[in-house]
């Protein structure tokens, strides 16, 4: 097994491809991996009284309220993961408020703050990675077109049939999503990067060459 980093953030607009760059890392340094959308979708799938809630809030792009994130969401999942190892964290936070949350949190549980890998790519590859992809609905790996998968339509590894996400479809939602990362988000990047914990790469090259870039970078914050 490669030897553990720090914890990590990993920041990046919609179709940064920050998923797939994850589960990379999570599989080479047996990483535990907290996507938040994910995490928000099994919620809305449980059908109980916080799920029309959540679902109005993830339908029009919009950030679900820090109440219902932290408290019925997040935290349960963060008290339930194995602590030993490295964390990914996925989509957490978004803005200076979450952070603040989200860094109480670490500290309550006693998980260690992380460093922030931010994957950078312009906004007019964001609407055309989107709008196109699909996911898995059971396992919630993305697809684009040309991918092997995505022609047949079917999860490589859950044997699923692929969807669209609503909120991909919807150019609004989308416009919606990539506002609040543009204002709220990359404050968090300079935050970070005060700190001298920030890691950016860019995220416009081949999914084999951004993994190595990300890699080199984690290699020389080690030393
Ligand atoms: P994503 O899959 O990261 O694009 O997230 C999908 C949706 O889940 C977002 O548009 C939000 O509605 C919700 N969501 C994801 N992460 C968070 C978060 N950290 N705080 C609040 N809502 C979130």
């Amino acid at each position: 097994m490669a030897k553990i980093t720090p914890n990590i953030i990993l920041l990046g607009a919609q179709g940064s491809g920050k998923s797939t760059q994850a589960l990379l890392l999570a599989k080479k340094f047996d990483y535990e991996w907290i996507i938040t959308g994910s995490l928000v979708r099994k919620a809305i799938k449980k059908n109980d009284a916080n799920s029309k809630i959540i679902k109005k809030y993830v339908d029009k792009g919009k950030l679900v309220p820090n109440k219902i994130i932290f408290k019925n969401i997040y935290e349960p999942h963060l008290k339930k993961i194995n602590k030993s190892k490295g964390i990914i964290f996925d989509g957490m936070p978004r803005n200076l408020s979450q952070m603040k949350t989200f860094h109480k949190l670490l500290d309550k549980l006693e998980i260690q703050r992380p460093i922030l890998l931010y994957i950078e790519i312009p906004d007019d590859i964001v609407y055309k990675r989107i709008l196109s992809r699909k996911i898995c609905p059971k396992c919630d790996r993305a697809y684009k077109p040309g991918d092997k998968s995505y022609e047949k339509n079917t999860c490589k590894v859950c044997n699923k049939k692929l969807e669209s996400r609503t909120d991909d479809k919807d150019k609004s939602a989308l416009t919606q999503r990539l506002s609040i990362f543009h204002k709220d988000t990359k404050k968090i990047i300079n935050h970070y990067k005060k700190n001298g914990l920030l890691l950016k790469i860019d995220g416009t090259p081949s999914v084999e060459e951004v993994n190595k870039n990300i890699l080199k970078k984690l290699e020389n914050f080690k030393k």
